[in-house]
């Protein structure tokens, strides 16, 4: 069959930018917002009764959501075609208008912190509140470092070059220029454009991508803005973990947002970083099968094996999927046959269209699938991979506005399951050579998300915890760090072939610039997913189960939630069986060299 491959966002949303209703629901933001201050503003924080914050939540729900329609209409516009120059204009009127509404809404938080913590616990106990039990008791402990509106004001003001900082990272790396020679001729590129370079079959051609970052990133200035960059946003947490009082411990700011215990952090980070070998097993394997054993160098982490990939239409793709999904589960099975009936998967690439692929979902809004598809095989679980996504979206919809996303530690767990599941029935369909290609993207996949990302956030430990305790460090001191974080990552099954030259790998990554230690909830998902897929498959957790951790969306903290299904992710065995999976499949990978 042939399925309709754009969005229909008129059939959900409006009918263009010159639709009346766009224009009066972004007209109305700001009336809708002021009836609400209005009605709140003076009485929220003596409220007593459950059946008054029930009335709020329901009224602040509503109002979050009918704000933010006009808005996810315009990103879904500017995803389609990020040139459009009158989205864009749209996008900033709209921005303006939610900084006059936030304002307008800073009386919530002081609010809650009126209220207090004793009466948020009693009514986070009260059945007629069960539904919203956990945002009750996330409030409740984080009202403890919500600061007087005096100061709250004072830091609104102040946090504004935080941003700077951030934003001047992304526009000086933003102005970079790329050149690379590629068959004797020098060509300028984007820095997006470079590192895809990367994963050439050709290995003189990932040489030079590399070398290419590093002509830009190594230089003395780059190194000098982008080192004092990164320390001020680094003394900007610090000083927050000051001023609000939160633990001393450098990432209880993110574990907190996260709903995550510092021990449990602690606990993952520890057990990825004993199971380092591992990565260094795949690393060595792969040289081999590259006959690069001697000299396997950095450039080569991301190489390809160089064989020919399978091609697939996307109706054989799209079937291969549901075939899978058939296999599985109705539930999943039926939703993806929605998500494609219903146009809400726009599939291949096009000029202006943003790259990657996302699916997007909200309360009381179906999911959307965003995805730039090529033929390749890599293509096809990423429709697995954000079909889950889209999943997930659909069933957390049983949970109530406040409580129904999840926290990121458990955002991935659907797309990866649907991925794995898929990798099974792919085994069956490809001929040897190709599965082997396939191992290999999908083993390079799992250690950049589990292993890297936890050397990035061991890396950034280091360097809050040296700030924090007032130490002064330099972009030459910030390379050593990383030098050595990466050293313990390789431990010498990788050249490094020119002596320092990966020493400013952390100046590449925006994570650790805008969201300080986020990165380790991708290692965490994904170690959760290979743990959640073993049981499923040794029928020690049923599918229905396995649904009902998806349908908990954020109603509960994933330590608790998963203790239910006898998963305990304050334990070592716990890391280390999802560790095993990962090591069943390097196991896999040696015995195709
Ligand atoms: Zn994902």
């Amino acid at each position: 069959m042939t399925y309709s491959t754009e969005w229909n966002l008129a059939r959900y949303f409006y009918t263009g930018l010159d639709d009346p209703k766009l224009a009066t629901d972004i007209a109305n933001i700001l009336p809708l917002t002021e009836n609400f201050s209005k009605k709140y503003q003076d009485s929220f924080g003596s409220f007593t009764t459950p059946e008054q914050i029930l009335e709020f939540y329901r009224d602040y729900t509503t109002l979050s959501h009918d704000m933010a329609t006009a808005s996810y209409y315009l990103f879904y516009r500017s995803s389609l075609d990020t040139q459009d120059l009158e989205v864009t204009k749209k996008m900033g009127e709209i921005d303006y208008i939610y900084t006059e509404a936030s304002n307008q809404l800073l009386f919530v938080a002081q609010g809650w912190k009126q209220i207090g913590y004793d009466r948020i616990i009693s009514w986070a106990n009260d059945p007629k509140l069960a539904r919203f039990k956990n945002d009750l008791l996330s409030t409740a402990d984080s009202i403890k470092y919500i600061l007087g509106e005096a100061e709250e004001k004072v830091l609104n003001f102040k946090s504004r070059p935080l941003g700077l900082a951030g934003s001047l990272h992304d526009e000086l790396t933003g102005s970079y220029e790329f050149t690379m020679t590629i068959d004797g001729v020098e060509k300028k590129l984007t820095e997006e454009e470079v590192r895809s370079y990367r994963q050439h079959t050709d290995r003189s051609i990932r040489m030079e991508a590399y070398k290419s970052l590093r002509r830009v990133y190594n230089t003395k200035q780059a190194q000098i803005s982008l080192g004092n960059i990164y320390t001020s946003i680094v003394k900007d947490w610090s000083a927050e973990i000051k001023m609000r009082g939160y633990p001393t411990n450098v990432m209880a700011q993110r574990n907190i947002s996260e709903e995550m215990d510092d021990e449990v952090v602690d606990m993952l980070l520890s057990e990825v970083e004993k199971s380092y070998p591992l990565y260094q097993r795949f690393l060595r394997a792969k040289a081999k099968m590259l006959g690069l054993e001697s000299d396997f160098s950095v450039h080569d982490v991301s190489a390809p094996l160089g064989k020919v990939d399978k091609d697939f239409t996307f109706e054989e793709a799209y079937d291969l999927h549901l075939s899978v999904m058939k296999d599985f589960d109705k539930d999943f099975y039926d939703y993806s046959i929605r998500m494609i009936e219903e146009e809400r998967i726009d599939v291949f690439p096009r000029a202006g269209k943003r790259g990657g692929a996302f699916a997007s979902y909200r309360k009381w809004d179906e999911s959307f699938v965003l995805l730039n598809f090529t033929g390749k095989l890599r293509d096809v679980s990423t429709i697995s991979h954000e079909l889950g996504h889209a999943i997930h979206g659909h069933l957390s919809q049983w949970q109530e506005a406040p409580v129904y996303d999840s926290p990121l530690s458990m955002a991935e767990t659907a797309s990866i399951f649907s991925e794995m599941l898929l990798g099974e029935k792919v085994k069956s369909i490809i001929s040897p050579e190709e599965y082997k290609e396939y191992l290999n993207e999908r083993l390079g996949d799992i250690f950049a998300t589990i292993f890297r990302q936890v050397q990035y956030v061991i890396f950034e430990r280091e360097v809050h915890n040296q700030i924090h305790t007032g130490q002064e460090l330099t972009y030459k001191e910030l390379n050593g760090f990383w030098r050595n974080s990466q050293e313990s990552l390789y431990s010498g099954s990788v050249a490094y072939d020119v002596g320092a030259e990966d020493e400013s790998g952390w100046s590449m990554i925006p994570h650790i610039f805008h969201t300080p230690f986020y990165c380790y909830a991708y290692a965490f998902g994904n170690l959760l997913t290979f743990a959640l897929y073993n049981k499923v498959q040794s029928g020690e957790l049923s599918v229905e189960g396995y649904k009902d951790i998806l349908r908990s969306g954020g109603s509960e903290r994933p330590r608790d939630l998963l203790r239910k299904y006898n998963i305990d992710i304050a334990s070592s065995d716990f890391y280390q069986s999802g560790l095993r999976e990962v090591e069943k499949m390097v196991e896999e990978f040696e015995k195709l060299i």
